[in-house]
């Protein structure tokens, strides 16, 4: 089980201050009037922001782990909504594809070195986080009618950073949203 959570720093600060380490389970999600003794238990690393550790919990009744994710960062992807949020920014004012995801995709991932693999590379990202934003302009009274672009989101918002926004204003549809921006689970099998 995942959680959001809104790390006590700025989001620039979260590694360099081990932010994790004071991470507080509010509630257990699974067992909303306490008394099951969920603690912590230790946190896992992520790969990038390189350093940075997420926090988890240990639920002794239920037999499941919950961390908390900070929310700035992408779900079940390495790096920040912010960054995933410029890929998309380049994306909707690029003529096509192809070339967006020749000028966003980072030189330093080693699996995208054709234009075929950027292009999948950048579709890979995206394609989830626009059905994200179809689905919030749908479920948040605040959005009706508003266009599930960045640029029509922010005018509606009256903010700069969207998809960190979305994360705070949807938190009770998190978990029906697919990652990056969602907490989604992938599907029991
Ligand atoms: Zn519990």
């Amino acid at each position: 089980m995942q959680l959001t959570w809104d790390p006590p720093v700025a989001d620039g600060q979260y590694v360099a201050e081990s932010a994790w380490e004071r991470a507080v389970l509010d509630e257990c999600p699974f067992h909303a009037g306490g008394g099951c003794g969920a603690t912590g238990h230790g946190s896992y690393a992520r790969v990038h922001p390189a350093g940075a550790r997420v926090a988890r919990f240990w639920c002794p009744v239920e037999r499941a782990s919950i961390s908390l994710l900070p929310a700035f960062l992408a779900a079940r992807l390495p790096g920040t909504l912010d960054e995933l949020e410029a890929v998309l920014d380049v994306v909707e004012q690029a003529a096509s594809v192809v070339e967006a995801a020749e000028v966003a995709r980072p030189a330093d991932d080693a699996h995208a070195v054709t234009s075929i693999s950027a292009m999948r590379w950048v579709r890979r990202r995206l394609g989830p986080l626009r059905a994200a934003l179809l689905a919030l302009v749908t479920l948040l009274p605040a959005l009706a009618g508003c266009r599930p672009t960045l640029g029509a989101l922010r005018a509606r918002l009256g903010v700069t950073r969207v998809l960190v926004t979305l994360r705070s204003l949807a938190k009770e549809h998190l978990h029906s949203l697919s990652p990056p921006l969602g907490l989604r689970a992938r599907a029991a099998r």
